[in-house]
């Protein structure tokens, strides 16, 4: 019988388990603060800072918000992650991706102060990351390794299999995933938009990460009996175009009244008859994304504060 990973339950309990390190930070006198900086009127975008915020307005931490008109000039970004880097209320900082075409994301990653870089995006927390003494993990490969640990997924000698590249998801997940640690020492293979032969390689895989953003890319026939399939891709299909399809993996009845679906990179109906166990879209790898930047803010904060918090 495929287990169907349910990320919410997983993503309340470690929400649980932060709360104990926010009264400890409480008794040492620090709330922790989250900055989030929105430079888009894209939707989905203002959809993500808005759940970001609510959840750490659940969870008691500071949420302090700015917007940015998206014509504003790059500068004027610049400036405001100067002022946060400088603030002491704010513990984290994390800017919505993506930007607008005339602001050089790379360049704004590298303005935010390293030890407030909630995301782990910075080259200073990524050369950490890589040489396994990370600060901060990227919250997204983060929360897959949660959602692993939670599983009873073993990653020791498994074939693993990222699908994509990205410095956000792809890179990070593989890099996390061949550290020697107890949630590592996996035998990763990274794919992406070159490779040849997918299917060959997600076939022999134990473990199939799939973050390429391409709609159901990955199917069960590309899938041996037993895998693990997390699949992190979120994509707005227009619900017109699978009106006669079965929506299973589908989204929730207000994102089709909108006029689209959610929908993975992996096929979920045929996928689930090969997997042993397989997250859906939503409700799968999304609720540990969030809740890994609360564990990071909280962690901003400890660290700052010099308090041993005994994060789970
Ligand atoms: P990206 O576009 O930056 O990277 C996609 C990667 O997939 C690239 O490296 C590319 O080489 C690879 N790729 C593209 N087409 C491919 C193909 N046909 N075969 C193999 N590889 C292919 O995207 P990203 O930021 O890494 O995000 C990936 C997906 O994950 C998106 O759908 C995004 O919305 C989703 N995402 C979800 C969460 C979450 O919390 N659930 C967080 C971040 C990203």
């Amino acid at each position: 019988m495929t287990r169907i990973i349910d990320g919410n339950e997983i993503a309340d309990r470690i929400t649980a388990d932060l709360e104990p390190c926010l009264e400890t930070l409480a008794d040492a006198g620090t709330t922790p603060g989250l900055a989030t900086v929105l430079m888009s009127d894209d939707g989905a975008s203002e959809t993500y800072v808005s759940m970001k915020r609510q959840a750490c307005n659940d969870l008691g931490i500071e949420s302090i918000h700015h917007e940015l008109d998206p014509d504003a000039p790059a500068d004027a970004l610049f400036d405001r992650i100067d002022e946060l880097n400088d603030d002491p209320a704010v513990h984290g900082i994390l800017v919505q991706l993506p930007l607008p075409d005339h602001v050089d994301r790379q360049a704004v990653l590298e303005r935010i102060d390293p030890r407030k870089d909630v995301d782990g995006f910075h080259p200073e927390n990524v050369g950490r990351l890589v040489t396994g003494t990370p600060r901060f993990k990227p919250c997204t490969p983060h929360g897959i390794q949660k959602l692993l640990e939670a599983e009873g997924v073993e990653t020791e000698g498994a074939d693993v299999v990222v699908v994509g590249r990205s410095n956000i998801v792809g890179k990070p997940m593989a890099n996390l995933l061949v550290q020697k640690s107890d949630t590592g020492n996996a035998t990763v293979t990274v794919c992406h938009s070159r490779t040849d032969d997918l299917a060959a390689k997600t076939r022999d895989a134990d473990v199939v990460v799939a973050a390429a953003g391409v709609p159901e890319l990955i199917d069960g026939s590309m899938l041996s009996p037993g895998t693990t399939v997390i699949d992190v891709g979120v994509n707005r299909v227009d619900v017109s175009e699978r009106r006669s399809e079965d929506s299973q993996t589908s989204s929730d009845q207000s994102d089709t009244e909108k006029g689209y679906e959610l929908v993975g990179d992996v096929e979920f109906e045929s996928a689930k008859e090969k997997a042993d166990a397989i997250t859906p879209v939503p409700g799968g790898v999304g609720p540990l994304t969030i809740t890994m930047l609360l564990y990071n803010t909280i962690k901003a904060a400890s660290l700052r504060a010099d308090v041993d918090v005994s994060l789970p």
